[in-house]
């Protein structure tokens, strides 16, 4: 018999396009199908009475069926098939097209459950292609139907036909033991995987469920926590770096047409001590949009030039790279730096000459896309990398950026402001200087929370901001329509005690620039999500930075670094699905310029969840991101600070591919997947003692996210 490790084209039925689509989704042996975790349910165990249900509202009703099917031919090829089904209340007429052979499916007298839109008609009630369930002896329905993730040729049915097959290998080749220890299941209150597997795909009710999900998050963050420590330890294994004696860096000082903050100087200060001490330097800056990194940047790269070393300066993206280019180019240039740009638009003679006066040693500082600097360039001389707008915990590149730097200093920028007690967990031994200052005079990006009544004004105010010559960010939650099934709650709603919290609907970046051209057909329109191609995500958005473009409507894709000084209004759709935290980044992007700026959150659910309103309100008056980070933490749990670290633009730099645990709402939990993890590895460093756990490790951080082990 097939185990879980067996290739997935081993179930019956499953064949090479089926695996094909599961390809897509990341799934490639059997028991990948069971981590495929379904992204809400179908909540059909709410059974009601004809007549309780709402007209037009998907509902579940118990009927008998009354009248045997009918089949009826309307034009060509089209047939309908008809019958009456009934409950104690009323009748109901039911109508399936072209699928005559449900004929024999429905024999008079037989009971289903039926799962769909209730209408209203002459003589009772109506239902068209409602699902159905036989009622038997035998098998009871289970109340939640799963409802996944899905990709082109893939069906609900037959994924949850797969997963139920898979889930038989499961129950047949069970280990004998859980991957946690026991004694730290009791701590946590954590159930069996092998129920939580169970209940995840098929819950008995939604406590099971509630449970499940809890037992599964906390078994991701303790994965993800012996990761971070193992690279952690990798990157405490602090190697020598050379000794950069001459700190001073009075002349740079000089050309600023300001002078640094005090937060600034005290980073400044970090730098130059861990510089000089002989001893790699392994430090991340954080500190909000506009904070002013880049000078400290500038300083460590003056300083390892001083001494006779070079520099790479790494960004995700060209653009940023191109920015900072400019900015340390005119910087250093007069103080005899030599600097040089690598980007992938340039041609190949010219990356060549590049590389060429790099491994010579003649140019002192090589910025450029991480990809293209980190895929061999030869330093003559090297003596820091310094990594930009890294996502939050970047653990991948950071064990990465180590072992390839071992005899380099190391600094790390980083706009996302973590609260202190996650900073503490997560970065473990890295050494972080905070900056919690913005330069003096910064203008205060006006906050609103509104409500769908405000959209006509809403309309008219992006028309203003553009006829005077500003430029439209309009994020929204989701990439497209959810053509998948609509499930009737999501994963994301259903708390620890397993009640069920209602959102709006979504708004969609691609469904809602569409609309958007339609209201505003004399502006340039355009959208951007994660699932395009990194050139293409480029190329709309230096379009947009060069102001070629008015309006640009995205998923939170668009990067935290980017400058575009015409950008005074961030409208944020959905407002209640962000954290705090990513609203404020959200909010960073505009006001970088002179025009008086704006961030209009629209959101539905502030009326219905006092939580969420209160959230919208900190954010209306409050402005220091470290503090925001503290409150999200507070009001939300560590999942938002979790879901960045897997954003699809990190995840192709090296980030975390999180399933369940970017859901997480407790922050405790997470704490303590840190305690455990810390435990588990003194006791185990090289974790043979649990081999499971190993296993799964070296499944979230593939090698090419940067091998952790
Ligand atoms: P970030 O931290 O987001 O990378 P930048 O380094 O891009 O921020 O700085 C944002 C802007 O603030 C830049 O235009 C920079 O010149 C300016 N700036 C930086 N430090 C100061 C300062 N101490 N006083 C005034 N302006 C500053
Ligand atoms: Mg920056």
């Amino acid at each position: 018999m097939a185990g879980l490790d067996a290739d997935i084209k081993k179930l019956y039925g499953v064949g090479a396009a089926r695996a094909a689509a599961y390809a897509r989704l990341g799934i490639a042996i059997v028991g990948d199908l069971l981590s495929h975790y379904p992204r809400g349910y179908e909540n059909r165990g709410d059974v009601r009475l004809l007549t309780q249900t709402a007209v037009g509202e998907k509902a579940s009703v118990v009927l008998t069926v009354a009248t045997e099917p009918r089949s009826v031919r309307i034009k060509g090829r089209m047939s309908l098939l008809k019958f009456k089904a009934y409950d104690e209340s009323g009748s109901c007429e039911i109508t399936y097209f072209n699928q005559e052979y449900l004929k024999s499916v429905f024999p008079i007298g037989s009971e289903f459950r039926f799962y769909g839109k209730v209408n209203e008609a002459p003589n009772g009630y109506s239902m068209t292609s409602p699902a159905y369930e036989p009622i038997g002896a035998e098998t009871e329905l289970t109340p939640l139907i799963p409802v996944y993730p899905l990709t082109e040729g893939l069906s609900q049915k037959q994924i949850a036909k797969d997963i139920r097959s898979a889930q038989a290998i499961a129950a047949a080749t069970e280990a004998d033991e859980d991957m946690l220890p026991e004694d730290m299941r009791t701590r946590y209150g954590l159930c069996l995987h092998s129920y939580a597997i169970r209940q995840i795909h098929a819950p008995d009710s939604f406590s099971a469920l509630a449970r499940a999900k809890k037992r599964l998050i906390f078994e991701e963050l303790l994965i993800f926590a012996l990761g971070l420590s193992i690279a952690d330890g990798k990157c405490a294994e602090r190697g020598t770096a050379p000794i950069c004696a001459d700190t001073d860096i009075s002349a740079l000082e000089e050309k600023l047409p300001y002078s640094l903050t005090r937060a600034q100087q005290r980073a400044i200060a970090d730098i130059k001590k861990d510089m000089a001490s002989g001893y790699a330097m392994n430090r991340m800056i954080i500190g909000d949009v506009g904070c002013g990194k880049t000078v400290c940047a500038a300083a460590a790269v003056y300083i390892a030039v001083k001494n006779g070393r070079q520099a790479a300066v790494m960004t995700p993206t060209e653009i940023l790279a191109t920015q900072h280019f400019g900015e340390l180019s005119e910087l250093l240039g007069s103080l005899g730096v030599r600097c040089e740009l690598l980007v992938g638009s340039m041609s190949t003679a010219q990356k060549k000459r590049v590389r060429e006066a790099v491994s010579s040693g003649e140019a002192d500082v090589l910025i450029g896309t991480q990809a293209l600097i980190s895929d061999g360039v030869a330093f003559a001389r090297s003596g820091i990398v310094i990594a930009d707008e890294q996502h939050r915990f970047g653990v991948g590149q950071r064990a990465m950026l180590a072992e390839k730097n071992s005899m380099s200093h190391m600094l790390v920028m980083s706009a996302t402001p973590i609260p202190r007690t996650l900073a503490l967990a997560m970065y473990g031994r890295l050494d972080v200087s905070r900056i919690d200052e913005l330069p003096p005079g910064r203008q205060r990006v006006d906050t609103f929370a509104v409500d769908e009544s405000y959209r006509p004004r809403l309309n008219a105010f992006i028309a203003k901001q553009i006829e005077l010559g500003g430029q439209v960010y309009i994020v929204c939650p989701a990439v497209e329509e959810a053509e998948d099934g609509e499930a009737d709650f999501l994963m994301s709603d259903i708390d620890g005690e397993g009640q069920v919290k209602s959102p709006p609907p979504l708004k969609s970046a691609v469904g809602y620039s569409e609309e958007l051209k339609k209201i505003f057909p004399q502006y340039r329109i355009e959208f951007l999500h994660g699932k395009m191609k990194g050139s293409e995500k480029d190329s709309v958005m230096k379009r947009f930075s060069s102001g070629e473009v008015d309006i640009l409507v995205s998923t939170t894709v668009i990067e935290v670094g980017v400058n575009v000084p015409d950008a005074c209004l961030m409208i944020v759709e959905n407002a209640e699905r962000f954290g705090l935290s990513q609203l404020h980044q959200l909010r960073g992007r505009v006001g970088r310029g002179t025009r008086k700026s704006y961030c209009i959150l629209v959101s539905d659910a502030v009326s219905r969840d006092s939580k969420a309103k209160e959230r919208l309100m900190t954010m209306k008056n409050c402005y220091d991101g470290f503090e925001i980070a503290e409150r999200d933490l507070k009001l939300r749990g560590p999942g938002d600070f979790l879901r960045n670290a897997s954003d699809d633009t990190v995840r192709q730099s090296g980030g975390v591919r999180f399933k369940l645990a970017e859901l997480c709402d407790d922050a405790e939990l997470l704490t303590s997947a840190f305690d455990e993890a810390k435990n588990l590895l003194a006791a185990s460093p090289d974790l043979s003692l649990y081999p499971s756990l190993a296993q799964e490790l070296s499944k979230m951080f593939t090698p090419e996210q940067g091998t952790v082990n």
